[in-house]
């Protein structure tokens, strides 16, 4: 990094900090941008911070080596080594954060809004690690669901699978969460084994780049997993070709620009948006004042419209209140939002810190003005306010404001115009009717709320509204003390909303993970599809291990090692044993008239966890050896009655193993199916166990 020690020096509370010139990581190198610099300035003091440039980078040579270095050492690794790779990582960042949080000031953003950034952004590559090692295979294929039977004899079938694109992802993200925006898709993105070219957004660059070096050095990723653009792009889209994917978020502006690009047009070129949201949130009918939902509401509504200094693309733009109600509504936020206090956001008793930039101010009055022209200012709107220690001429500071729109159903603005700083307005309805018709005027949204104790309201609003939103979020008074709020994306739970906020969709736990990937229908015979996918398809060959697969480590089971076992015959006293034992006496197992009754059965039939049990004992090698436990079974179904006097015979069959990191174990699921003497299915399903490594059984005998 080029540190100008001859520009300006500017002191701020306890740190300093030097204008410097952001880097480029470009093919593992940090390189300067030429020509004039852009300079950027504090959110809060107005000085500079940092300069920037990508003037001059070879965009295609970057593209060249996320294909060539970073796609080839990803997709060396399983999906689980790259889930430990994402650990490191972000146990790496959580030992770093202290300083992301100093410069984090810079941005005008407080403690407490720099917390969902930062810390927000090291639990998602948490979350997608802990998602990989759980959810997904130890291998480099995954797998979309269970075979498709495609012929009568079972000779030819068919498999979905995804596979990792083989190009770059490039992420364009925003300027209001440098650190989560840009962790919430690398994760995924690594984790798919594809490398990513990151371009934040310039006013706020300096942060997103202070954490790409602390991630560069620490040395986990792959060379050429990841590389930093700080400026414009060039002419980087020219070059895109149809393993390439975008990831934007941004206003909706720009993505339709990018969009319609004629390579992203021509190449096909994957493309996901994130973009504006007039997200709304209804207070039913049932939350008058006095019950703890309407307390709830005027916290979840300050909180959104003052957190980060309304800077979110999820924050609570339309609030949708009972028309009988809506004054107290507008009184309470009112008093509420007067308690904020507005200034540097480095000091704890700062509620509100500023907006990122002054440019950014400017944009936000603007809007409230287009939003005046329907809806009168009730709170704020003023450019005199009292701002704690920082100085108001310099700093992007801006006064919460609450509009109140008297005719909602036949306003535009409001259901229109993004004012992206601490605005909302209320919007006044009568019927349920009338709030879900409110709802979807926002042409899709990220994020929706709906603060009721009524469930029958909360469904009618849900069904009404759903297809408009991303993400809802229903508090009550039994939830609230838990929830995670109207506006906090999950990495858990899908990102995304249809129509405005840009049709895209992120995150949701594996599903994030598959947008970086191509699903691909696989067709052919059940022994090719289960050598490709590493999984036992029925059909596929029944190896002889030689001796019991419960005797042999994870390591020497084959997958295709099968166990076939003797038969037993079920007889009536067993049944009426298991029902005494147990205590299930059902009249299908006892009463052989009544069974008979019953259309599925002609007389008393065995209980289906008899079969199961029988089951165990019937492919079960009891003696100590290197099966650890069975943990569970998995899809379950009774196919055919049992009756008593059949007999009943099972195949056990190796079907998919997986490592469990270095434990000393791996899990271990079993093709089970259990017959009857007509060679009728009578129940299958898996059965899943853990096995111990060769390392650990010798270690034990
Ligand atoms: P923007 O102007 O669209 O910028 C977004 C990103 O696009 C920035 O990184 C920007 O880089 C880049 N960009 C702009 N023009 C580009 C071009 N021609 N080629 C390549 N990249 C280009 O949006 P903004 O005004 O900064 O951000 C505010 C908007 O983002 C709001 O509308 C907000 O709702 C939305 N937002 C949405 C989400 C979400 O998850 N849906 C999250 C946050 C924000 P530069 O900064 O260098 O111009």
């Amino acid at each position: 990094m080029t540190v100008y020690c001859d520009t300006k020096f500017f002191k701020h509370h306890f740190f300093l900090y030097l204008t410097m010139k952001l880097g480029n990581l470009v093919q593992d190198q940090w390189v300067e941008g030429g020509g004039d610099a852009r300079v950027l300035t504090s959110a809060v003091t107005g000085e500079p911070v940092a300069t920037l440039s990508s003037e001059g980078l070879d965009f295609k040579a970057m593209l060249d080596h996320a294909k060539s270095v970073g796609g080839p050492n990803l997709r060396k690794l399983t999906f689980h080594e790259r889930g430990f790779m994402l650990k490191d990582l972000a146990i790496y960042l959580n030992d770093h954060k202290q300083e992301f949080y100093e410069l984090s000031t810079q941005t005008g953003a407080t403690r407490r809004d720099s917390w969902p950034d930062i810390d927000g952004g090291i639990s998602t590559v948490f979350v997608f690690s802990s998602k990989a090692r759980r959810e997904m295979p130890n291998d480099r294929v995954y797998l979309d669901g269970p075979p498709e039977w495609l012929s009568r004899e079972g000779t030819f079938v068919g498999q979905h699978i995804f596979t990792p694109k083989l190009g770059a992802a490039i992420h364009i993200n925003a300027f209001n969460f440098p650190c989560w925006g840009m962790l919430e898709k690398l994760a995924p993105t690594l984790l798919a084994g594809v490398p990513a070219i990151v371009k934040p957004a310039s006013s706020t660059a300096y942060l997103a780049e202070l954490m790409v070096r602390r991630i560069i050095e620490s040395g986990i990723l792959p060379k050429g997993s990841l590389q930093l653009i700080c400026g414009g792009v060039g002419d980087l889209f020219d070059h895109l070709t149809c393993q390439d994917t975008i990831a934007f978020t941004g206003s909706k502006y720009t993505a339709e620009k990018l969009q319609a690009h004629p390579r992203v047009v021509s190449e096909s070129v994957a493309f996901t948006a994130e973009t504006d949201s007039l997200n709304m949130s209804i207070l039913g009918p049932d939350a008058t004042p006095g019950t703890p939902e309407f307390d709830l509401y005027i916290k979840e509504v300050v909180r959104e419209m003052t957190a980060k200094a309304g800077q979110k693309c999820t924050a609570i733009r339309r609030i949708i209140a009972p028309a009988n109600i809506a004054g107290e509504v507008t009184a309470a936020l009112s008093r509420a939002l007067g308690e904020v206090r507005i200034g540097n956001p480095a000091l704890k008793e700062v509620g509100m810190g500023a907006l990122a930039s002054q440019g950014q101010r400017d944009e936000v009055r603007e809007r409230v003005a287009d939003l005046a022209a329907e809806a009168e200012v009730v709170f704020g709107g003023v450019d005199d306010f009292e701002v704690v220690d920082a100085d108001a001429g310099k700093g992007a500071f801006f006064m919460p404001t609450l509009l109140h729109c008297e005719k909602p159903l036949t306003s535009k603005a409001v259901h229109s115009v993004e004012a992206f700083g601490p605005v909302s307005t209320v919007l006044p309805y009568d019927t349920l009717d009338e709030a879900i018709e409110l709802a979807r005027l926002g042409e899709g949204s990220l994020a929706g709320s709906i603060i009721t104790n009524d469930n029958d309201v909360a469904r009618e609003l849900v069904l009404g509204t759903a297809a408009y939103h991303g993400r809802m979020v229903i508090i009550n008074r039994h939830c609230a003390a838990e929830s995670t709020g109207h506006g906090s994306p999950l990495a858990h739970l899908v990102h995304g909303g249809p129509g405005r906020a840009g049709g895209g969709e992120e995150m949701g736990g594996v599903r994030g993970v598959l947008h970086y990937m191509q699903r691909t229908a696989l067709q052919g015979s059940p022994e090719t599809l289960s050598h490709i996918g590493h999984r036992w398809i029925r059909g596929a060959d029944q190896k002889d291990p030689g001796v019991h697969p419960f005797r042999k480590t994870f390591e020497q089971l084959e997958i295709g090692d099968t166990f076939n076992s003797k038969p037993r015959e079920v007889t009536l006293e067993d049944i009426d044993h298991f029902a005494e034992f147990t205590g299930d006496t059902f009249y299908a197992h006892m009463n052989e008239e009544e069974a008979q009754k019953n259309p599925f059965f002609e007389g008393r039939v065995a209980h289906g966890y008899l079969i199961v049990s029988f089951a165990a004992g019937l492919f079960v090698d009891p003696d100590f050896g290197p099966v650890l436990a069975n943990y569970g079974v998995d899809d379950l179904r009774f196919l055919q009655p049992v009756n008593y006097g059949d007999s009943l015979k099972v195949r056990l069959t190796c079907k998919q193993k997986t490592l469990r990191g270095d434990t000393g174990y791996g899990e271990v699921r079993w093709d089970a199916e259990v017959t009857n003497q007509d060679d009728e299915i009578c129940a299958q399903y898996d059965v899943l166990t853990m096995v111990a490594t060769d390392a650990h059984w010798k270690s034990v005998q």
